[in-house]
């Protein structure tokens, strides 16, 4: 199995929201960052556990990932002004891949795309 970054992520306070995952070093645009894998689910029991409260939901096309029971990505928080991206993984998984070059003790974010978001979102675009 290919190397990434996983190892040097770490789960802290987060400014923007509850608890955040952080970098301890710089990573370079483009690099896999972590592979997103959970409880892989139907669209229906996502929206079913989405009214539930259940917001660690990933998902792209055709599948519906849920990441309750992982230690890390389900951390990852909302920012308008984004540094990662989720992108296809092999069977079953995503993959967190690095949007720009970002430096070590940097928060790491993503767009989480749903509508709702952005009324809530206080990041330097939104504010
Ligand atoms: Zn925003």
């Amino acid at each position: 199995m290919k190397d990434n970054f996983e190892k040097y992520i770490v789960v802290k306070s987060s400014p923007i929201h509850g608890m955040g995952i952080f970098t301890n070093v710089e990573i370079p645009e483009g690099s896999e960052i972590l592979i997103i894998s959970g409880e892989v689910i139907s669209e229906e029991e996502c929206i079913k556990r989405e009214e539930q409260g259940n917001v660690y939901i990933f998902w792209d096309e055709d599948n519906y990932i849920d990441t309750s029971n992982t230690e890390k990505i389900k951390y990852i928080n909302h920012n308008c002004d984004f540094n990662c991206d989720v992108l296809d993984g092999e069977e079953n998984t995503l993959r967190l891949i690095a949007y720009r070059n970002i430096s070590a003790g940097e928060e790491l974010t993503i767009d989480y795309g749903y509508e709702e978001i952005y009324k809530e979102c206080h990041c330097s675009i939104c504010a």
